[in-house]
């Protein structure tokens, strides 16, 4: 019963009007024959399988789930049937390097793609999500003949790959890790431990899965110093890319989840699994930091695709279904009740949703402009400075933009009643499924303390004075722009506010370590919603073009944005000057 077609016009809106898309693919090394007219077509494409063969799988995947029969994993029906059509289709290797058999497009056109498949099927995404981590590794950190071997495979969509970090006893922290690689005489190690929550860890989509795996050599310093990355496949491949046996490594049993349950999460086994180095030994950190910020904004493409596909079945709702009369008197006479529409409660949670999905959407573009422009610029201090902003955006991307999922989850149950808490209508899903996406790929609290210490106390602000540059330019370019002129000393008075702030936690946290783990996630929240703000604006500075009515449409978004949902951003403010204090005045056993 949910429903989901893809937001075509919102989303060339954003990529050619609002970011300026044509110039960014004029800019990029290697991207030459990449146009409107072909990206458009590959948009168009990308709607209609999303639109025709993903959506329909969401509800009948979620239902069904996956199953574990001694090791092996199948997935719902008609799962491993539409992993056939993306293959053939060329989807596994849109973005990926020419030179390895992909079709070497900006990611920002990947990013689209993805944003309609998660708002498609969730589940599903997963399994690509993964191989494009593994793909960005191989591509970085990966030998020659690996990438020959193991990148075309999953370029090709022959083989998937996964992420294998965390075990039992050992999530956030890394440096926990224990899993055991030991040198053997050919060049190749054995890889002994477990590990838990992988995700497409073993599947029936590909015969082969490409496990990236952190773990110690027998001399490695403890701590994350001492990790290293290796390749460990399903079935032991060598070096030439011949297949030999089954590899000694299994799935031991999969996890059953509150969201999310047609995407396998794997307990995965490895008894002296033969395995290669990927990158330096104990530089696997590295190497996997490159997934990592890969998949943290493969993430929050998630809560993106989540809050649009809420945001379209809820306002069908809101149309459709007739309960009560608008307090100013009847709007549909002719019926026995008024739509929900009318009523301002049920605007409310629309307008925060439009609010969010579209100023998110903008925010999300933004940062996988920057990742093109890192990766296939020209100019050297150009592709500093996108690395730098984008690390910075990274963390608000993430955890943003999933928590703001979840909000917008609730909203879209909640304006369907009862009915959003029945399965049949597909509101509860899209909330159990959003869940996850604040806590994997690093949870909301993990986003917060690398934004506020690495990206920004430790990098002497770099990547904020960056985005605050762009946002002063944005507001001296408008200046006479009457369609913004209402929000232009607001964001002026907000970019100074979040610079004060900035420096208000760097030195509480000189006097007191624990200021920054007590203003990490306010700092994020604040930092999010004035992004947010600027997005909202930049919506509206290039609509006029569109029409009047389109004009109208994003002023009264930026508008309900700006007095309703931009004050949020005072009181976590106000939370972090409160500072560390009454965190850390009660002691531990006084809790109960
Ligand atoms: C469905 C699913 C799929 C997953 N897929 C994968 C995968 O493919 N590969 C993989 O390797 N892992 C995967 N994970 C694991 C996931 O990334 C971890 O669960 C996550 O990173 C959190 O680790 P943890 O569960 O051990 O929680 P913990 O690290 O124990 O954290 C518990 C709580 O403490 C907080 N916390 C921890 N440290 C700090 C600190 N220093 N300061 C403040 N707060 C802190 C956290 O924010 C969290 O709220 C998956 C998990 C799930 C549930």
């Amino acid at each position: 019963m949910s429903r989901y077609a893809a937001p075509l016009r919102e989303m060339r809106y954003v990529l050619y009007d609002v970011l300026g898309g044509e110039a960014h693919f004029a800019s990029l090394h290697g991207a030459d024959g990449t146009n409107r007219e072909l990206v458009d077509a590959v948009l168009d494409e990308a709607a209609k399988f999303n639109e025709q063969v993903l959506a329909p799988l969401n509800q009948s995947g979620d239902r069904e789930g996956c199953h574990w029969d001694a090791g092996r994993v199948t997935t719902p029906k008609g799962f491993k049937e539409a992993y056939r059509q993306f293959v053939d289709g060329g989807w596994s290797g849109l973005t990926a390097p020419a030179a390895y058999g992909g079709q070497e497009l900006p990611e920002i056109v990947g990013a689209i793609v993805k944003e309609m498949i998660d708002s498609a099927n969730l589940s599903w995404g997963n399994y690509p999500l993964l191989s494009h981590g593994a793909t960005e590794a191989l591509k970085h950190h990966g030998e020659e003949w690996q990438r020959e071997v193991f990148l075309k495979a999953i370029i090709e969509g022959r083989w998937t790959g996964t992420m294998c970090l965390t075990e039992p006893h050992c999530g956030s922290d890394l440096g926990l890790l224990r899993t055991r690689a030991e040198p053997a005489a050919d060049d190749t190690y054995r890889i002994t431990g477990t590990k838990i929550f992988i995700t497409a860890g073993e599947h029936d989509f590909t015969d082969n899965i490409v496990h990236l795996v952190l773990a110690r050599l027998p001399d490695a310093p403890p701590g994350t110093k001492g990790i290293s990355l290796f390749i460990v496949p399903k079935i032991k491949t060598a070096r030439d890319g011949t297949l030999g046996e089954r590899n000694s490594l299994s799935c031991g049993s999969i996890e059953h989840k509150m969201g999310i349950t047609a995407s396998a999460t794997c307990v995965m086994n490895f008894d002296g699994a033969e395995g290669y180095l990927i990158g330096q030994a104990n530089r696997g950190l590295l190497a996997m930091f490159t997934m990592m910020n890969t998949a943290r904004l493969a993430v929050g493409l998630q809560g993106l695709g989540l809050m649009e596909r809420a945001y379209q079945n809820a306002l069908f709702y809101a149309r459709d279904r007739l309960q009560s009369r608008s307090l100013s008197g009847a709007k549909r006479p002719d019926k026995p009740a008024d739509p929900l529409i009318v009523h301002p409660d049920i605007r409310r949670m629309l307008l925060t949703q439009k609010a969010f999905v579209e100023a998110g959407r903008a925010l999300a573009y933004r940062a996988i402009l920057l990742v093109d422009q890192f990766e296939r610029g020209s100019d050297a201090e150009a592709k500093k400075q996108a690395d730098d902003l984008l690390g910075f955006l990274t963390p608000i991307v993430k955890a943003v933009l999933t928590e703001l999922a979840n909000e917008c989850t609730y909203h879209a149950m909640q304006i369907y009643g009862g009915h959003g808490y029945i399965a049949e209508w597909g509101m509860e899903q899209l909330a159990r499924d959003a869940r996850i996406t604040t806590i994997y790929e690093g949870t909301t609290g993990i986003q917060a303390l690398d934004l506020l210490g690495r990206k920004t106390l430790q990098s002497q602000g770099a990547g904020l004075k960056l985005f605050l540059t762009e946002v002063a330019d944005f507001c001296a370019a408008n200046a006479g722009n009457a369609d913004v002129a209402e929000f232009i000393p607001v964001l002026t008075q907000l970019a100074q506010q979040w610079q004060e702030l900035t420096l208000h936690v760097g030195k509480a946290n000189l006097a007191n370590p624990e200021e920054l783990g007590a203003a990490a996630v306010d700092y994020l929240f604040y930092s999010g919603y004035v992004a947010l703000a600027y997005f909202s604006a930049r919506l509206v500075a290039s609509a006029r073009p569109q029409g009047d009515a389109f004009l109208k449409n994003k002023l009264d978004t930026a508008r309900f944005y700006f007095t309703r949902i931009l004050p949020r951003a005072a009181s976590h403010a106000a939370a972090v000057r409160a500072g560390a204090a009454t965190l850390m005045a009660m002691d531990d056993e006084a809790f109960g």
